[in-house]
């Protein structure tokens, strides 16, 4: 890591969109202090997006190239992605590619029913969750991890979209 790859916008600060050749695991983890491999695609490191005295960052490689943010004090990806100069669009792979389309479409398809169909799915786990908190359950970090990725699935998704107009 280098000095100047440390500096990062503040709240409230216009930030570029850093395009680069890398991935986007690596566009991420380049950018993130204390980084620490925790196993196979997951990593841990300085949450970017609030005061973060210990690593409470996990940072996970999809199957298919995406980076999955989760910070253990609730920072959504968005704020996370942001406080990085980053934005949603660059945890996914591929965008970048459609720059060479020459279709003077700037986006690859985007399937509206499959990302309805996830949404729906998501919107599903988040209520039996909260039945099951309902009948007296306690709320264990299981269940706020599955109710984070919900949160995180259906922000890629809008992001996947081209993000809130
Ligand atoms: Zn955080």
């Amino acid at each position: 890591m280098t000095p100047q790859q440390k500096s990062r916008p503040g709240a409230g600060t216009a930030y570029a969109t850093t395009r680069s050749n890398d991935s986007p695991i690596d566009a991420v983890l380049h950018r993130l202090e204390k980084v620490k491999s925790t196993g196979p695609g997951k990593w841990q490191a300085l949450c970017p997006a609030h005061d973060d005295k210990r690593p409470s960052l996990s940072i996970r490689e999809a199957d298919d190239g995406k980076v999955l943010l989760k910070c253990w004090s609730g920072c959504s990806a968005q704020a996370i992605t942001e406080a990085l100069g980053l934005s949603l669009a660059d945890l996914f792979p591929g965008d970048r590619r459609s720059h060479e389309s020459g279709t003077g479409s700037m986006r690859r398809p985007f399937d509206y029913r499959d990302c309805l169909t996830g949404i729906a799915h998501e919107a599903t786990v988040a209520r039996l969750i909260v039945e099951a908190v309902n009948r007296g359950e306690a709320m264990d970090v299981e269940s706020l991890d599955r109710l984070a990725l919900a949160e995180e699935r259906i922000s890629d998704a809008l992001a996947a979209a081209g993000g809130v107009q």
